[in-house]
């Protein structure tokens, strides 16, 4: 980083943010946008067109010569289309131009974009609409406009549609609450999201060596490394220089994009890392973190690495998740999730918890699914990674209080106490009200739940919609709950709805380690879904209760439902195909070429010897030579086979469950079985044999 740069003066320096707009817009204009920001309002066309005019002005002068709507389509990445900004005169000269239109609304030719049978080929247009909400930003020489990708019906094509639905219906239900309960000075209430995102960086030649790695994200064969994390030295390690200098890097691009990145630091796996923005509101949350890990690619290219986004790149290494901080502030500046110090006595903030706890409970299988990628299963139950099994962490303290809630009687103890470290040297510091629980996929910490299922790939959008949606449904109940209930009597009606709602749904919290076998026995005994794979976790999503409640809170539509669900389970079987066609070719072509070479190096070296030493036993030679012709034979029977099963596969075309079904239980097991008979002969052969590089080598390349 060039040292003479102050943050404060590149934080933000490509956003056309709130500082912007109000140096720059009439004040009349600033406030009509502010507005439509603040409460969702409709923003109208001269004020589109103002806003334009400025836009562009400070984009030209940021060195901007295209804008382009920036939008979320359903392949779970980022789309744009470029247009310039210049509009050529009669007497050939030109002019930049943006009109509010243009700001507003795109219609890119989007027919090729996944939209699950939402979309005939006659209707095929697109829209995108302009996101006030989400700051514009300039990249690579263009304006950045964040928009919703609608079809010609209307229809949500995107995670952005919901996901400001899914706000809207929260927004609505919370603050009907609040005002029930006597917080009737607040007028909005927004979730807020930090994503820490997990990810690897490996030397990029050796990355491209790998054609696993760069066609499927993830290495489909490889032997473990004598070495892996088993002695726990990479976590919170020192960075490697090359590492630091990708990471300060990484750092400023993000700050002048106005992502708020604070921390970084070394994970389990070797060659894994984290990084943990700043909260914000969750619809910029989700953008940013979709540039954050298109930076990270952009970034790693530039330092000579690849950086791995997918949730399992090595067996038997941790895979990378992103976990997902959520919790609601409101506009009056309160964090519905804080305790605060007598939470005990904090009525609204046992409402809200207890709102989120009965919300995970009862629509544990929604938030399952917007976590289903078909990376995401082989993490999800690995022993680094939560279980399938979603449940509820809160600690002690907050077990104790709902239990008292529960029973009627008075909460005793309780509030933040002082940690004597033992040394009077040392600050006294304040112990949280939880302590932290790693196994849990769902946990409180302390002022805010962080979700723990999303896999490090996943737009946080998914499950940002299904939490908000959830709770805003739990939301609404209590409101209808209370609505009748006159004023001097709501504490008590609230205290015995919570009871009840504790009694119904306790069974999701579990305060214990979610590593264990003894935990899976007792969520099924608990009636908790278990649900491990994508395939599996598909049908809950378009189940009668699912779909009433996205229809009810006016998130998704059926039809929306339906279509999320075929691109889904399609997206998975494409996946996995691409993985077996992957693996196909890496067994037959580029292991098959290092396992010939050294068996006939093997059995020429032994040929000489004999010649020389005719009593010679060989017993390394032949011993070696004898275990590599067995596994020769079985990697060609079930290359054969896997192909096989592959072209079945191929041949499902009218179901998509079962067509996916298939692939998880055949083709996967199938891979699975290749490459455990791969593995164990790549440990036989010299790395030098071997046209791409091992595990060891990709995992400790970066020094
Ligand atoms: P840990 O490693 O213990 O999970 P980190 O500090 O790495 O903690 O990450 C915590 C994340 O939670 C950060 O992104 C932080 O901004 C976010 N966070 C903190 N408070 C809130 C809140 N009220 N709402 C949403 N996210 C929050
Ligand atoms: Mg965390």
């Amino acid at each position: 980083m060039d040292k003479t740069l102050r943050i404060p003066d590149i934080y933000g320096s490509l956003v056309f943010n709130d500082r912007v707009m109000k140096d720059r817009l009439p004040k009349d204009i600033y406030k009509a946008v502010h507005k439509t920001i603040e409460n969702g309002t409709h923003l109208e066309l001269d004020v589109a067109n103002s806003v334009a005019a400025v836009m562009k002005e400070w984009a030209v002068e940021n060195g901007a010569t295209h804008f382009t709507h920036w939008f979320q389509p359903m392949t779970g990445l980022t789309a744009e289309k470029h247009d310039g900004f210049i509009s050529p005169e009669p007497d050939g000269r030109v002019i930049m131009e943006f009109s509010g239109k243009e700001l507003v609304k795109g219609e890119p030719d989007a027919s090729s974009f996944p939209s699950g049978g939402l979309r005939a080929t006659f209707e095929a247009r697109g829209y995108t609409a302009w996101d006030p909400s989400s700051p514009a930003f300039i990249k690579d020489g263009s304006l950045y406009i964040p928009t919703a990708f609608i079809s010609y019906g209307g229809e949500a094509l995107d995670k952005k549609t919901p996901l400001l639905r899914s706000m809207e219906a929260l927004n609505r239900n919370a603050v009907k609450l609040l005002h029930l309960l006597g917080d009737t000075d607040v007028s909005r209430v927004t979730a807020t999201v930090g994503s820490e995102q997990e990810y690897f960086l490996v030397d990029k030649d050796m990355y491209l060596k790998r054609k696993d790695l760069l066609f499927c994200g993830r290495t489909l064969l490889g032997a473990p490394a004598p070495k892996g994390q088993e002695m726990e030295d990479h976590y919170f390690g020192v960075l490697k220089p090359k590492v630091a200098a990708f990471m300060h890097d990484l750092d400023e691009e993000l700050w002048k994009l106005g992502i708020p990145a604070k921390t970084k630091h070394n994970e389990v796996a070797p060659a894994q890392h984290e990084l943990a923005p700043v909260f914000e509101t969750v619809n910029v949350a989700v953008d940013h973190n979709q540039l954050t890990m298109e930076m990270m690619k952009k970034v790693a290219d530039r330092h000579g690495f690849a950086c791995l986004l997918h949730e399992k790149p090595f067996e038997g290494i941790n895979g990378s998740g992103k976990h997902n901080n959520w919790s609601l502030q409101t506009d009056t500046g309160l964090n519905l999730m804080n305790p605060g110090r007598h939470p005990g006595e904090n009525l609204r903030f046992l409402t809200f918890l207890v709102a989120v706890i009965a919300a995970v409970d009862e629509y544990a299988d929604v938030l399952r699914v917007s976590v289903a990628t078909a990376g995401n299963d082989h993490r999800l139950g690995g022993n680094e990674a939560p279980p399938a099994i979603v449940s509820i962490f809160i600690g002690d303290e907050l077990s104790g209080i709902l239990d008292a809630l529960e029973g009627g009687t008075f909460f005793e103890g309780g509030g933040k106490k002082q940690m004597g470290a033992g040394a009077a040297v040392l600050p006294h510091i304040m112990r949280d009200t939880t302590d932290r629980n790693r196994t849990s996929p769902f946990a409180f910490t302390g002022n805010k739940f962080e979700f723990r299922m999303p896999g490090s790939s996943l737009s946080v959008a998914n499950p940002n919609i299904a939490l908000n949606t959830a709770v805003a449904e739990k939301l609404e109940e209590y409101c209808d709950a209370l609505k009748t209930v006159p004023e001097k009597e709501i504490p008590d009606a609230l205290r015995a709805l919570l009871k009840e709602e504790i009694a119904a749904h306790k069974r999701i919290i579990f305060n214990g380690n979610g590593y264990t076998d003894e935990w899976v026995a007792e969520a099924e005994e608990r009636g908790l879904d278990n649900l491990k794979s994508l395939p599996e976790a598909m049908p809950h999503w378009i189940s009668e209760k699912s779909i009433g409640l996205f229809t009810k809170q006016g998130i998704l539509t059926r039809q929306e439902m339906l279509s999320r669900y075929e691109i889904l389970l399609e997206n998975y079987a494409k996946a996995v195909h691409i993985e077996s066609l992957t693996l196909q070719e890496m067994a037959r072509k580029d292991f098959t070429e290092g396992l010939l070479k050294y068996m006939s190096v093997l059995a020429a070296e032994t040929a000489a010897k004999k010649a020389v030493l005719p009593e010679a036993a060989c017993v390394l030679e032949t011993g070696t030579l004898a275990s590599l012709e067995e596994a020769a034979g079985k990697i060609a029977e079930h290359l054969k086979t896997l192909a096989e099963e592959t072209r079945e596969a191929e041949k499902i075309t009218d179901d998509a469950l079962a067509c996916a079904m298939y692939y998880e239980k055949t083709v996967l097991e199938e891979m699975r079985v290749l490459r455990g008979i791969i593995d164990g002969a790549e440990a036989l052969i010299p790395d030098s044999f071997l046209p791409y590089p091992t595990y060891g080598e990709i995992l400790f390349s970066v020094r």
